[in-house]
């Protein structure tokens, strides 16, 4: 019924921050004994029906389709985002995650278990604020430990809905190039980064064509785990990282954005 591994095959891509090790994506598929507890226990209780193919292979999480169980909307697809519990990836997470009063308590560098579950709730939190303000997103369902389980962004198929970077974006009706439809789709997420900065107090800091997913015709926000309230001490100097990524790459498409000064200015005031 729903074609998983074809979906894992058609992947295309992945971030800036993972490299491209053919191999890579074979072995990471392994979960370790208690990531399969977990699995294991939500299909038990009926929260899971099924876990299906890898979506995604990251440097510090990996993304499934699996299928909800009896207990909730029985059918419905879902991604579940897997933090890897492995040791050597979060260092740089620290610049983060310090300095930020939500998460100065209980965060300890000496256990990595801890601290990546730490992440995943950050994500959780970060997910259902940028939701219910009403921001396209995957809608946020539980979480277990380290297991993010999310709204899957694709068709009925279970084919994922692309990232901004791989979307086939056709010309506006009239229009001979897809630069309007770049321009319209510039807006929308500039939009986005206004809203998610004077309603959520979150900036992003991690934007980028990789991680928008072009879904029903709309910009979708994913990839918050790193998102700062705007009174991080560093909140304004990601922004600007976020304002020059999305700027250099819809810039790339033809679009002529506003300068960066003058985005800032709009997304802060
Ligand atoms: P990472 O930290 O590895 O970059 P992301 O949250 O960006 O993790 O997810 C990695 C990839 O998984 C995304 O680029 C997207 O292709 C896919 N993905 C993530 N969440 C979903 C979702 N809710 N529905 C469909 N695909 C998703
Ligand atoms: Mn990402």
């Amino acid at each position: 019924r729903i074609k998983l591994d074809d979906a894992a095959a058609g992947m295309v891509g992945k971030g800036p921050r993972t490299n491209d090790k053919a191999d890579r994506a074979t072995t990471e598929l392994v979960l370790d004994p208690r990531t399969r507890m977990i699995l294991l226990k939500a299909i038990n209780k009926g929260i899971l029906e099924s876990v299906n193919g890898c979506l995604s292979t990251g440097k510090e999480a990996n993304v499934y389709h699996a299928v909800a169980g009896e207990l909730e909307n029985p059918g419905r697809q879902l991604a579940l985002k897997i933090y890897k519990t492995s040791i050597l990836v979060f260092k740089d997470r620290d610049r983060y995650v310090s300095g930020e009063y939500r998460f100065r308590h209980g965060y300890q560098k000496s256990n990595n278990r801890q601290m990546v579950k730490l992440w995943a709730e950050k994500e959780m939190r970060n997910l259902k604020r940028i939701h219910a303000a009403g921001i396209p997103s995957p809608e946020p369902l539980y979480l277990k430990l380290h297991v993010l389980f999310m709204e899957f962004l694709g068709d009925e198929r279970g084919w994922p809905s692309p990232r901004l970077k791989d979307a086939p974006i056709s010309p506006l009706e009239g229009d001979t190039d897809a630069s309007g439809a770049y321009r319209a789709l510039y807006i929308e997420l500039v939009c986005i980064m206004r809203k998610m900065f004077h309603v959520c107090h979150l900036v992003h800091a991690d934007l980028s064509e990789y991680n928008v997913i072009y879904h029903s015709g709309r910009l979708h926000v994913i990839d918050v785990s790193q998102s700062v309230e705007h009174d991080h001490p560093r909140s304004l100097e990601f922004l600007r990282m976020d304002i020059k990524n999305v700027s250099d790459y819809f810039g790339k498409q033809g679009v002529r954005c506003l300068a960066e000064r003058s985005l800032y200015q709009f997304i802060t005031t």
